[in-house]
């Protein structure tokens, strides 16, 4: 395991081993005052079906952008076989200074309703052509005790009972039964979205994803109190088992 989960560099480095091993080009997204933004789309992916996977919009969950590499490390040979958008960072100054808002002291996650943040567009303008089976959000949180996860989805079945059971074995299903003031049973928030709330405090990715290009939106939540390992651990059984059911 690395030690390096806040080395954006080596994280890149990473990437590019990976894409040039699975025959795929990680192309840029975007580019900011500092860094430049890479994403990895694999031939197969067509415009209906597919998982969009994103890490790294909040630089202090750096689980998030380490299950991903570590996901797509572990699977380089069948990558090129799998229908999937990877972001691997969408804050890379967050993840360098361990902070959820960017260089701008923007939080990204907050957004996505607006045109005005290059990357944000970059994302939106990526995806345009794109209706996924699954839009995949990786977090962590810092009060949670245990892994859950948001599942907005207009298609049946539930990906969520799924996802929590495949992460099981690394970590607890959340004890709680309220987050943030809402109520949340078996690690699973799962609620119509009300637009006008979103209009009010602004739109997260999977909120925008919901709405606009998935058949479900998950935000995945680790506890970020909880050893590294484990953390990615649980967030790469939960990719293993996403694909899994998006190829069934
Ligand atoms: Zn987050």
């Amino acid at each position: 395991m690395s030690h390096r989960a806040h080395d954006y560099r080596f994280l890149i480095q990473r990437w590019r081993a990976v894409a040039r091993a699975a025959g795929l080009p990680l192309r840029k997204l975007a580019t900011t005052a500092q860094h430049d933004l890479y994403y990895l789309r694999t031939k197969c992916l067509t415009a209906s079906g597919g998982i969009y996977i994103s890490a790294g919009i909040h630089g202090d969950e750096p689980a998030a952008t380490e299950a991903l590499i570590t996901w797509a490390e572990k699977n380089v040979r069948r990558l090129h076989r799998l229908p999937l958008l990877l972001l691997p960072c969408l804050n890379p100054c967050g993840l360098i200074n361990n902070t959820r808002v960017n260089e701008d002291g923007l939080d990204l996650n907050r957004l996505f309703h607006r045109d005005d943040q290059p990357v944000v567009s970059a994302v939106k303008q990526l995806v345009a052509p794109h209706q996924f089976a699954a839009a995949m959000m990786l977090h962590e949180d810092y009060d949670a005790q245990g892994l859950y996860l948001y599942d907005v989805a207009r298609a049946k079945p539930y990906w969520g009972e799924a996802l929590l059971n495949a992460a099981r074995p690394h970590i607890a299903i959340e004890p709680r039964t309220r987050i943030d003031g809402r109520k949340i049973a078996g690690g699973i928030y799962r609620r119509r979205l009300d637009r006008r709330r979103f209009e009010r405090m602004g739109y997260p990715e999977a909120v925008w994803f919901h709405f606009n290009h998935a058949e479900r939106s998950l935000t995945i939540e680790s506890p970020s109190e909880f050893a590294l390992e484990q953390r990615v651990a649980a967030q790469v059984a939960v990719i293993e088992e996403s694909v899994r059911l998006a190829t069934m």
